[in-house]
């Protein structure tokens, strides 16, 4: 059950108090009847309602997979830098998206985007066990030592003790780490401490979600229903 301003202004991305105005001046039907309380509640997932005679598909939460370029900050407003959410237009804004977990600046590839906040928490907890695979080059000739090592659980240069991860070497200077925690800056600080520092990353997968499927840096798309099925599953969630 949803109030029924909150639902006009998600779903038609207005404020809650224009919400309210357009209720009250009649212009909302529910189920084919005009209803003018905004604070009425309402069963989204069994009423039919309106706007100015037009169907509302409402959808309360939202999802979207977008392949984040280098150079922009992962926040939902800063005041000087660009942000992933300077991406999105104003009307998705609304909705009050913001980033699942965290990208460097540097940092370019895929990167969740919700208003939903339980599924980004459980996505960011390393219980979860969802593999996070960042592609990277970098200085100096990747080892099977160096292999070894990520794989018993690195210990950082300030102390701080990583989970095992994978690190798959592509060519002498370029590889695949996989991670499930988040730690800041963790694969950069990983490859520094076996004295490889990053030059580029890329995140390329997120679980089942991967950059082929991604649109072209810069751009999102949201999830099919097919791969929130998915995602739902591997989270434990309805
Ligand atoms: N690890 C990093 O070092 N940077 C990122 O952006 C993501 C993971």
């Amino acid at each position: 059950m949803i109030r029924l301003d909150k639902l006009i202004a998600y779903a038609a991305g207005l404020t809650r108090s224009q919400a309210g105005k357009a209720i009250r001046s009649g212009s909302v039907k529910v189920n084919g009847s005009i209803l003018q309380k905004p604070e009425q509640k309402i069963d989204e997932n069994a009423c039919s309602v309106s706007l100015n005679g037009e169907t509302i598909h409402f959808k309360r939460y939202r999802y979207f997979l977008l392949n984040k370029p280098t150079g922009v900050i992962t926040a939902s407003i800063d005041g000087s830098q660009k942000t992933v959410l300077d991406l999105f237009p104003h009307e998705l804004r609304k909705l009050r998206l913001f980033p699942v977990g965290r990208l460097d600046k540097d940092t370019s590839g895929l990167l969740l985007v919700t208003n939903n906040g339980e599924f980004a928490h459980r996505l960011i907890s390393p219980k979860s066990e969802i593999d996070k695979i960042y592609r990277a080059t970098v200085s100096g000739s990747l080892t099977d030592a160096d292999m070894m090592q990520f794989r018993s659980g690195l210990i950082l240069a300030d102390g701080t003790h990583c989970l095992p991860a994978g690190l798959t070497i592509l060519g002498e200077s370029e590889c695949l780490v996989t991670i499930r925690e988040g730690k800041y800056h963790q694969v950069r600080r990983m490859l520094a401490a076996v004295g490889k520092p990053v030059l580029t990353l890329q995140r390329v997968s997120i679980g089942p979600l991967d950059i082929s499927s991604a649109p072209g840096e810069g751009h999102y798309r949201e999830l099919t229903d097919e791969e929130l099925c998915i995602m739902f599953n591997i989270l434990h969630m309805e």
